[in-house]
């Protein structure tokens, strides 16, 4: 309820629609881009551009997700010229409403004319969830005390550029160039061209004006120019009456695959279309079967239950079964804004297992964007003078390197040295996350046909990279950054990237021993015609053995894993000092570098960094690699415990991730309560209350958002699938009664309800093999439709 201008921007970001083809933000339909306070986008996966811009005396170009022509504008006049806007004009009331089960959006505002007279618009909008290709809107407007003449504008805006993030407004941001504009049987029709990538996109529209609920056919005109094409209805609204307009669009682009002539189709695609209800039962037909696959009920906790369901909501929007007919990757922002250019990053690592136990075939489609773009990940390697593939930090179209070699720091207003693509520690993300899908749905072909070529090409990468220092006998990997973006290189030297970072280090090893494995378990018909394809010989697999097992991982004196090599020379940070002088300490980096310094001299991490070591590997797991590096730890759950006190004190978490990764470490049970509490319920307001600072109004967090959803499962639930069933160790918090949900694990589909003291698995379908459960140390094995029903002790 109500009409808050600065917080305008964040509702319209958790306000967006979208059915993972695009997403359009919640703006209000009859205003443009304004005054910092409405942002109309529309995002189409996949459609990016790139432009120069001259930067002092450098010039850079950047890849941007482009903001489509607008397809929202429906506008109301007034006789008397007032045109019905929130920012213009007084209101009554204002209300949003975001049906999420139904992915609807509604807003109903009453405004209040210069003589008093109450108008009330009443309008409702999605993204078709059935045919990725619709948008409607339907707005009505009514009112008690006016009556006489309404002019009803509709639009299609193709003049549009992106402008949504103003760090980036001294960037080129015009991407589009009209192509044409025209009505036709009654239609708009608007093409608007990417200027550098040549994707051209249509747009059409039909509208349909119906008084007291009767089809009417008004008296109208168009006007159209370049880029834009408009019409406008003359009709007179009655005292009591209403008058509805429905407007249905069509979007498709050059790059469509699941068209042919997509010129043609998008020409007619619009005589398809009836009306908005006809579309919206198709729509919420489509949504009701994503949210059987995993909605997830809590009993005892409204705030978790009503966030989780819109991070569920939301990662749909941005990606959703019709990524199976696009390429695109996942956005780290969704498309919801403009945040980071919309560029995929290694969040695909907190994102994806959400899609692998509720729809896999969308991690798959997203899975198949990288390798589609493995020929340029080789190049990447190439240009470094390495073999094998090496993913970008930042991707965008192509799967070059989109990373900024300028960031803007706010807060001195200066430029600097961007050095994150450094972070090379994605390409073992992507390894990962291929690896994974595979263990949650046994995908054998998918792995064997595509996966298992990733793995050995990340691999080699990192075996060219790797370096052997004789003093230390070890392997080492230099010039690298890990998660913690804060750390660029040492302060001693001019060179970029630190050395032997142990989260790098020991995935590495990890991505040696399972790509051996993967390559070893193969049937002999696949083993021989892959290694034959991949010209992998014995002589190579025994080196990936031989560094697997020596690589140099760095302690420090009481045996805490260093977060590279030459930390433990680092000073400690003076929080106090800084949190009292400057209250929002999270951007630390920021925050040094404006006053001359640099992170570099501190221990202070903007994000898990070793800790991300625990969030992919279980503490058994770390040991088990450190082992075989002929490492010794003691005790795995006391060497977390000490890991996590140590680095939890120097972590600003500057990036949301953060808390996310502190939070799911509970699943092993040696963390505080109080604290993963904390930590969750961060992950968990973080989108909703922008708790940032206003970096939500640029984009939502598909990684916080998918990561919640994690901690729920694996951490609340206590739900592994690294072994070969499902082990269940509920540490439910005290106040949630009940906790429910379905995973899909290796095509069998199982919902489970957990209380305080009781499991209950039942299987959706029959499953002639059956499911192993694991529970209290015992296994169990559910077949066909039956259910277990099991007491257990909750340890939390
Ligand atoms: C985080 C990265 C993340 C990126 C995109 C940054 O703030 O530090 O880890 O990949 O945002 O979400």
């Amino acid at each position: 309820h109500g009409f808050t201008p600065d917080q305008e921007r964040l509702r319209e970001t958790l306000t967006t629609i979208g059915n993972g083809y695009f997403g359009t933000r919640g703006c209000y339909e009859g205003e443009k881009d304004r005054d910092d306070i409405h942002y109309p986008g529309t995002y189409i996966a996949g459609v990016y551009n790139k432009m120069p811009t001259r930067l002092s005396d450098a010039t850079v170009y950047n890849n941007d997700l482009v903001n489509c022509p607008n397809w929202l504008p429906v506008e109301f006049e007034l006789e008397n010229g007032e045109i019905l806007r929130p920012l213009d004009r007084e209101m009554a009331d204002y209300y949003q409403c975001l049906d999420m089960k139904n992915a609807e959006m509604r807003r109903v505002i009453s405004f209040k004319d210069k003589k008093g007279r109450i108008v009330s618009v009443d309008s409702t909008r999605f993204a078709s969830m059935a045919d990725p290709h619709y948008a409607a809107i339907r707005c009505s407007i009514s009112s008690d005390d006016y009556s006489g003449k309404l002019i009803i504008r509709t639009a299609l805006d193709g003049t549009i550029t992106n402008n949504g993030v103003p760090r980036y407004r001294s960037l080129t941001s015009q991407h589009l160039e009209p192509v044409n504009s025209y009505v036709e049987n009654d239609e708009l029709h608007l093409a608007v061209k990417t200027i550098s990538s040549n994707i051209t996109i249509y747009v059409r529209s039909k509208s349909a004006v119906y008084t007291d609920g009767k089809r009417t056919v008004p008296q109208r005109q168009f006007k159209i120019d370049k880029g834009f094409v408009g019409e406008e209805y003359a009709v007179r609204i009655k005292k009591g009456a209403s008058i509805a307009i429905e407007k249905i669009v069509s979007l498709f682009t050059s790059k469509d695959r699941d068209v042919k002539d997509v010129a043609t189709h998008a020409n007619k695609s619009l005589a398809r279309a009836t009306t908005y209800h006809d579309l919206f039962r198709r729509h919420t037909r489509a949504w009701s079967k994503l949210w059987d696959a995993s909605d997830i009920t809590i009993h005892g906790d409204r705030f978790s239950q009503r966030a989780s369901r819109l991070h569920i909501y939301h990662l749909y929007c941005s990606a959703s079964r019709h990524n199976t007919a696009i390429d695109a990757g996942m956005p780290a922002r969704g498309l919801h804004g403009e945040a980071y250019r919309g560029h995929i990053f290694w969040d695909e690592l907190f994102i994806f297992p959400f899609y692998n136990i509720t729809l896999p075939e969308i991690t798959r489609a997203l899975l198949m964007y990288r390798y589609r773009r493995l020929p340029m990940a080789k190049k990447n390697a190439e240009k470094l003078g390495c073999r094998g593939a090496l993913y970008p930090w930042q991707s965008a179209d192509d799967g070059g390197e989109e990373t900024q070699e300028q960031h803007y720091n706010p807060l001195s207003g200066e430029w600097g040295p961007d050095l994150s693509r450094r972070q090379r520690h994605v390409s073992i993300a992507i390894a990962y996350n291929f690896y994974s899908y595979f263990t949650i749905t046994n995908d054998y072909r998918f792995f064997y046909k595509y996966g298992a070529e990733i793995l050995v090409e990340i691999v080699r990468f990192w075996v060219s990279i790797c370096t052997y220092d004789q003093t230390t006998r070890r392997y080492s990997i230099t010039g690298v950054m890990g998660p913690d973006e804060f750390h660029e290189k040492y302060t001693w030297s001019e060179k970029p990237g630190l050395k032997d970072n142990s989260y790098t280090n020991i995935m590495v090893a990890w991505l040696m021993k399972k790509t051996l494995e993967t390559i070893r378990i193969m049937p002999d018909s696949i083993y021989k015609k892959f290694t034959a394809r991949m010209n992998i010989s014995k002589t190579e697999m025994a080196t990936w053995n031989k560094i697997s097992s020596k690589m140099n991982v760095c302690f420090s004196d009481s045996g805490i894993l260093m977060q590279f090599d030459g930390y433990d020379k680092l000073k400690d940070i003076d929080w106090k000092y800084y949190k009292e002088k400057y209250t929002d300490i999270h951007r630390m980096d920021r925050i040094l570098k404006s006053e001359g310094d640099t992170p570099d001299q501190y221990k202070v991490a903007k994000q898990a960094d070793v800790l991300m070591l625990f969030y992919l590997l279980s503490p058994a797991q770390v040991k088990e690699m450190l082992g075989l590096m002929e490492y010794s730890i003691g005790d795995e759950n006391e060497f977390m415990k000490k890991n996590y006190q140590y680095y939890v004190y120097r972590t600003s978490h500057g990036s949301t991730l953060s808390y996310v990764v502190h939070s799911a470490l509970y699943k092993y049970g040696n963390i505080e309560p109080t604290d993963r509490w904390t930590w969750f319920l961060n992950a968990l307001k973080s989108d909703i209350y922008d708790t940032q600072g206003g970096t939500t109004t640029e984009g939502i967090h598909c990684g916080v958002m998918a990561g919640t959803i994690d901690i729920i499962i694996k951490s609340f639930a206590g739900i592994n699938f690294s072994g070969d069933g499902i082990e269940i160790n509920p540490r439910l918090p005290k106040h949630w009664q009940t906790l429910q949900f379905n995973v899909l694990y290796r095509g069998s589909s199982i919902h489970f309800k957990i209380t305080q003291t009781m499991l209950r698995m039942k299987l959706n379908a029959d499953s002639p093999r059956g499911i192993v459960f694991v529970v209290n140390k015992k296994r169990h094995i559910l077949r066909n439709r039956n259910v277990l029903l099991i007491n257990y002790r909750n340890q939390r």
